[in-house]
């Protein structure tokens, strides 16, 4: 963030005390260097009424490596409760490297948790939403959000029907413990927060 909005929104998280949860997203935020997230960090302490952090975040399953000793370093001497969301849509993403990377993060007293999105003929089937709940579940991770896709122009291959994705979430619900089935969700513009489908 350039130094001027930085400041900006510190001042705007420090005047407003109902806010007590900050989340760092859009973008990439780990594509911060340890230095720079760990005084970002620092600046957001020091404002007292927050007291939780959330990290949206795809480099523990695209670029493992990124999850250094410095940054857990970070993440265990934060004062805030801390959750990473990630961003994994497929079994297939969760190979060794990642596996550990989130173990790491895990046993670091971070919430991990997961959004993704719903993709015709990649995940869509039951099985293969099966596999990745309880992969991610065994790499410390719980599924949290279902998306379904927005209506982006050019993506209407991938798109599953309301229909197809309630029928799966059913199943889901069926199969697994309750803890393991990710919310079923669509994102309406203009709407502040997600639609339980
Ligand atoms: C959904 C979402 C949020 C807000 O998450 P809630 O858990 O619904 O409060 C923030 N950032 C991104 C990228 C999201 O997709």
């Amino acid at each position: 963030m350039h130094h001027n909005h930085l400041a900006a929104a510190l001042e705007y998280l420090s005047r407003d005390l109902s806010i007590k949860e900050v989340i760092l997203s859009g973008g990439e935020p780990l594509m911060l260097t340890d230095a720079r997230l760990a005084e970002l960090i620092q600046a957001l302490e020091a404002i007292p009424h927050l007291i939780r952090l959330r990290i949206h975040t795809r480099m523990p399953v695209v670029l493992p490596q990124r999850i250094t000793a410095g940054l857990l370093n970070i993440l265990n001497n934060t004062r805030f409760q801390t959750t990473v969301v990630i961003h994994c849509n497929h079994p297939n993403e969760l190979y060794p490297e990642a596996h550990l990377a989130l173990q790491q993060l895990h046993g670091n007293d971070a919430t991990l948790l997961n959004q993704s999105v719903l993709l015709k003929g990649i995940n869509d089937d039951l099985e293969t939403q099966i596999k990745l709940c309880e992969a991610l579940f065994s790499s410390g991770v719980l599924p949290y959000y279902l998306h379904m896709l927005d209506h982006i122009q050019g993506a209407a291959h991938f798109d599953v029907s309301q229909e197809e994705a309630v029928a799966l979430h059913q199943g889901l619900l069926s199969k697994l413990p309750g803890y393991l089935v990710p919310r079923l969700v669509r994102e309406i513009s203009g709407s502040p927060a997600k639609t339980t489908v």
